[in-house]
């Protein structure tokens, strides 16, 4: 905040194991851009862990999350998924999205809960 954040999400088998924050160099609350040797180095990362590129994710500072055009044109890969969380609202609200041909779709997702700590 106040600009855009965005980054990877990465994985084995669609369970996100990996979070990979990365820079939005246009400083922007609108629009996010990350140079596309930074994005090679990050995904070089992820397949030295044996994982794959799950999603892109950004967020939307003052907007709901919905992708703009601007995020489906430049969406880069129609396997791998576009998350948006959105901070219009209190609580954020994260949405995920299949993107396909320029058309998007909504995604159920979950978080699984860590463990209850036992008793010491
Ligand atoms: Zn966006």
């Amino acid at each position: 905040m106040p600009y855009e954040a965005c980054g990877l999400l990465s994985g084995i088998n669609h369970n996100v194991q990996s979070i990979w924050q990365l820079e939005n160099e246009w400083k922007s609350d609108r629009r996010f851009f990350v140079r596309k040797k930074i994005v090679e180095e990050t995904v070089q990362k992820i397949k030295q862990l044996n994982e794959q590129v799950l999603a892109v994710y950004h967020s939307h500072p003052t907007t709901a999350p919905v992708p703009s055009n601007y995020d489906i044109t430049n969406h880069p890969d129609d396997h791998v998924f576009m998350v948006i969380i959105s901070y219009k609202t209190r609580p954020p609200i994260t949405k995920w999205y299949h993107i396909q041909e320029s058309v998007y779709e909504s995604c159920s997702f979950f978080v699984e809960q860590p463990a209850e700590p036992g008793p010491f």
